[in-house]
């Protein structure tokens, strides 16, 4: 649905068609409602790995509404299993979390700092008679438990008296017990159809030192008891999470409710982000990482945050790419070549358009005095003038593209080949005359004559040629190792196999190791981006960049097969 107001700042008749996702519409109803005064969100991740894209949607669009609503948005580390968390990742997670909402650093909280909380509330619904020390095994309670079709049974241990309760359920967390001796767990209805409601455990004996509370608790709470309090405690308004939670919001409120929280959040769900042919999954990206597929978390052809902004994406262009890709209810995939469309917009008119050759063979004019370099004006960015220009060294050598030269062309090949003339971007047009190649028949050097009539900006009209080629001046070209990178999956044959094995391309990462850049380029610092004309976007690499071993990574190629507009 979309809400049309009125702008007034603008003089004419315009209006603005602002379209509201559907959770802005449920906090609208929320707010006109009185059910909230104050919006805020959170982003609840396990510090069990590094964030992916998927985690910068949710991201995004829980930052998002806190700004839009003038409300607060917090990152709070879901840090309450002792058994799979690590604290190597928190950091990584606060730096990618803040990278991707544009720098500034949201308030931090951890859950495990709420354990005594968690527990008090865990007494509380003992005392109310909604929770009972369970000892049957991990097998019965899932024979008790019922299936999708059948209701469950009674656990025999359901009609513990409260005092019974109290005094287990202390001596539980007094270490009395071995693992898996005993539970807590919530008295609900082993008949409910949603399997989430019938008694489900709320607490566990873990014998296990935690990250943050060292040795201080033995017990510790499931996530469907512990994060509804999170979000109580904080004082979360709208708790936004993804579809497969939404069985389990009747136990979120259930849980809210009776421990008796004032204003208790709402939780609201949507759905994931997928990638069409990318692996997006925590689970899935460590399995790569392990494998040793990819040389890490922030390997370049993986969509981890690290990786992306690694690569060359930048934040803005990863927002535009949720913008576009809207929030819903319902699944759905979204394509890469949509990702790659927003970091082309987003760097199109901002960056240096340079030239590099990343195969390159030499190009001597003949006609050119020997010895003499002159320094061209070259604008920086064609389209963007304010970016003013640069000087780029021309001489009588220079290194050309091999695929920018053909001794038989075929026809419309409009490069260069013997006899034809063509235009050196931003220099002289030049005429093939000859050509030298190696034994096996490779060309090696190709030679022309330039028209020196013909220099760019000169104003020259005399004549016109269908190519423009690329090139670097040979003697003050800089060396550079650069990195195409392909879709880590083969596309033809999808992600998974059905036992789970993933289809790895086995071209996804090219590395050509003798490309020569522009001199201007020795300047630039790791993070640095460019567009290299005709070959795409690039980024000096922030991990293996040296001043004297230049790394670009392919951050995405020229063309564009995508189009917002169309499907
Ligand atoms: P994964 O699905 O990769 O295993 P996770 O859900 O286990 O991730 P958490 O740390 O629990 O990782 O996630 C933190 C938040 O990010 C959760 O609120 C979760 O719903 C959200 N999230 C995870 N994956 C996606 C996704 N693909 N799209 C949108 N939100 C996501
Ligand atoms: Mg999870």
């Amino acid at each position: 649905m979309a809400e049309v107001t009125n702008n007034e700042n603008l003089d004419n008749e315009e209006t603005e068609v602002v379209s509201k996702n559907f959770i802005e519409q449920e906090i609208d109803k929320d707010l006109e409602s009185g059910r909230y005064s104050d919006i805020m969100t959170r982003f609840p991740p396990e510090p069990n790995g590094y964030l992916h894209i998927g985690h910068a949607k949710s991201i995004i669009l829980n930052q998002g509404l806190a700004k839009k609503y003038n409300g607060i948005f917090n990152l709070r580390f879901d840090d309450t299993n002792p058994t799979k968390e690590k604290e190597e990742f928190v950091d990584s997670i606060l730096e990618d979390v803040q990278w991707i909402i544009g720098g500034e650093k949201p308030p931090v909280y951890y859950a495990s700092a709420y354990f005594d909380k968690m527990y008090e509330c865990a007494v509380k619904l003992i005392k109310k008679g909604k929770a009972y020390v369970c000892d049957l095994t991990p097998d019965e309670i899932r024979e008790y438990r019922g299936t999708l079709t059948e209701p469950g049974k009674n656990s025999p241990y359901r009609d513990r008296s409260i005092e019974e309760n109290l005094d287990l359920f202390t001596r539980m967390k007094d270490g009395e017990f071995e693992d898996g001796a005993k539970v807590l767990r919530a008295k609900i209805d082993m008949s409910s159809p949603n399997i989430n409601m019938r008694d489900p455990i709320i607490y566990r004996i873990a014998h296990i030192s935690h990250h943050n509370t060292g040795d201080k608790w033995c017990i510790y709470p499931m996530y469907d008891f512990a994060h509804p309090i999170e979000d109580a405690v904080e004082g979360i308004s709208h708790s936004i999470c993804t579809l497969e939670f939404e069985d389990h919001r009747p136990l979120y409120d259930w849980v809210v409710k009776e421990c008796e929280f004032e204003n208790p959040p709402r939780q609201i769900e949507f759905a994931k982000l997928y990638l069409k042919n990318v692996v997006t999954g925590k689970r899935y990206i460590k399995k790569l990482v392990e494998d040793g597929v990819v040389d890490g978390w922030d390997d370049p052809r993986l969509v981890s945050i690290a990786a992306l902004r690694r690569r060359g994406f930048t934040a803005s262009s990863i927002r535009m790419f949720m913008e576009l890709s809207g929030v819903s209810k319902s699944n759905s995939t979204s394509d890469y070549a949509m990702l790659e469309y927003c970091i082309r917009e987003d760097l199109k008119m901002v960056k240096p358009r340079v030239m590099a050759v990343l195969d390159p063979i030499k190009l001597i004019i003949t006609n050119y005095p020997e010895g003499q370099v002159e320094e061209l004006d070259v604008p920086n960015n064609q389209e963007n003038p304010d970016m003013g220009t640069r000087k780029v060294p021309f001489s009588r050598e220079l290194y050309i593209e091999r695929g920018d030269f053909m001794i038989d062309p075929p026809r419309k090949y409009f490069r260069l080949y013997p006899g034809n003339e063509v235009r050196l971007m931003s220099a002289y047009f030049v005429t093939c005359t000859d050509y030298k190649t190696d034994e096996n028949g490779n060309v090696t050097e190709v030679y022309c004559t330039y028209d020196p009539e013909t220099k760019s900006g000169s104003g020259f009209t005399g004549r016109k040629v269908k190519g423009t080629i690329h090139w670097v001046e040979a003697t003050t070209a800089k060396e550079a190792e650069v990195r195409l990178y392909e879709n880590l999956i083969d596309e033809e044959k999808g992600v998974y196999n059905e036992d789970g094995s993933m289809n790895i391309n086995p071209n996804s990462l090219t590395v050509l190791d003798k490309c020569y850049v522009e001199p201007c380029l020795a300047e630039g610092a790791p993070g640095d981006k460019y567009q290299f004309m005709r070959t795409g976007y690039f980024c000096l690499d922030t991990k293996d960049s040296k001043p004297d071993h230049m790394v670009f990574n392919r951050i995405v190629s020229m063309k564009s097969s995508y189009r917002p507009d169309k499907k």
